[in-house]
């Protein structure tokens, strides 16, 4: 069995460091979460002390009630944060605040006794499971960590159940029964499992953040679409998946038709929401079919895994046509607006992203040149030899 001494040192450094770690963070990053998450540490640090050194003290206010107080404090420290670093709107902190005066006021009664360390696991039994549903009911995108702190939590709040069990044999059974192994292998589970919760903590918050982060800096703030490196990161991946089934793929370059004309004649801000009615038209069109991107001002790219070059051409034509013929209305006025595409395809990956885009790039050339509100597949001499 686990030497207890050594799993209270161990647990009581993990979470001093894990809270001076959350602590820095706030500094850092000014997010009253952090601040709570390091003062769950702290807490939970400070009830190991206070019940630590029962041994060498009598004062059990202070062994007893107060370690008893920041057992309850941890959790629910970690309740709120949760709850202020998702910035859920719709949960009420009251009920936690009055969790925390009935144990302050109920405890203080019974400190002395057992009935002190039922109610106090029963109270932390309860908050565990509700860590656990609201992690659980959480989106984050570190899906293992998720499960693993919902499962921890869970797991801690049945831990805390079967303590109450325990202490409650000897009141139930008439005969004198020793329970300080079971007891004592519980609270080494407790210790483990609520240090194993503060270093998961860290791990599922910032595998959220570093997402966040990533999908900033590959989306477009106005349209959400990806940018111009959002559609290179994806249509590279993309295309490196195709070229190993023999699929073919095609890129579609789409530029409003003058363009400048709107932002001169209704405003910027016209011009802005014209841009975002483009987007949107595209969003609706491609949702699950590809990569769709705003990698200009009034130019977009959609990459169509697994479509022919004559499939992408009767898609971008019917979504010329979308834009050609329903006008765009904004603040009172409705304006034509019109789009030029080019399309470029290959088959097994043999075009490199930036080869495809050139090409399409090309033949978007070659429809504002003759005479735009078009679709282009051609090059310039096949497209002669057509005429
Ligand atoms: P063309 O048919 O040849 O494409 O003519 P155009 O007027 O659209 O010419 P071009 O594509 O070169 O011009 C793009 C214009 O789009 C220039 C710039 O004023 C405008 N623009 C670029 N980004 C934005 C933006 O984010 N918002 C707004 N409102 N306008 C933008
Ligand atoms: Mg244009
Ligand atoms: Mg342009």
């Amino acid at each position: 069995m686990l030497h207890l001494p050594t799993v209270i040192c161990l647990s009581f450094i993990l979470n001093v460091i894990i809270g001076i770690f959350f602590l820095s963070v706030y500094k850092y990053k000014d997010q009253s979460a952090f601040l709570l998450f390091s003062l769950a540490c702290f807490s939970f640090a400070t009830a190991e002390v206070l019940a630590s050194i029962r041994i060498y003290i009598d004062i059990p206010f202070v062994t007893h009630y107060l370690a008893n107080i920041f057992i309850i404090l941890s959790p629910l420290l970690i309740i709120i944060g949760l709850i202020k670093y998702k910035n859920i709107q719709n949960i009420s902190l009251m009920p936690l605040y009055c969790i925390l005066g009935f144990s302050a006021f109920f405890l203080l009664a019974i400190y002395p006794y057992d009935a002190a360390k039922m109610l106090t696991s029963l109270i932390i039994a309860g908050l565990f499971i509700y860590s656990g549903y609201l992690i659980k009911s959480m989106s984050f995108v570190a899906k293992i960590h998720k499960k693993a702190l919902t499962i921890s939590f869970l797991v801690h709040s049945l831990v805390m159940i079967l303590q109450v069990a325990v202490l409650s044999i000897p009141v139930l059974s008439r005969n004198m029964v020793d329970i300080t192994a079971p007891l004592q292998a519980i609270l080494i589970s407790h210790l483990i499992l609520a240090t194993l919760s503060a270093l998961l903590l860290p791990f599922l918050l910032f595998s959220n953040t570093e997402y966040t982060l990533s999908n900033l800096a590959n989306t477009d703030s106005l349209t959400q679409l990806f940018n111009r490196r959002g559609f290179f990161n994806k249509a590279k991946e993309s295309l490196n998946h195709l070229s190993n089934k023999g699929k073919s793929v095609s890129i579609i370059i789409l530029d409003i038709d003058f363009f400048k004309r709107v932002n001169d004649e209704y405003g910027h801000d016209t011009g802005d929401h014209a841009i975002k009615w483009i987007a949107q038209n595209i969003k609706e069109q491609f949702m699950n079919a590809g990569i769709s991107a705003r990698i200009g001002g009034e130019e977009f790219a959609i990459l169509l895994p697994d479509y022919t070059l004559s499939a992408a051409r009767e898609s971008a034509e019917y979504l010329r046509e979308n834009i050609s013929q329903h006008p765009f209305y904004y603040q009172g006025a409705y304006i034509n607006l019109s789009v030029s595409a080019g399309i470029s395809s290959t088959m097994n990956g043999r075009m490199s992203i930036k080869d495809l885009l050139s090409l399409a790039d090309k033949r978007l050339y070659l429809a504002k040149e003759t005479g735009r509100d078009k679709v282009v597949t051609l090059d310039e001499r096949q497209l002669l030899l057509q005429n």
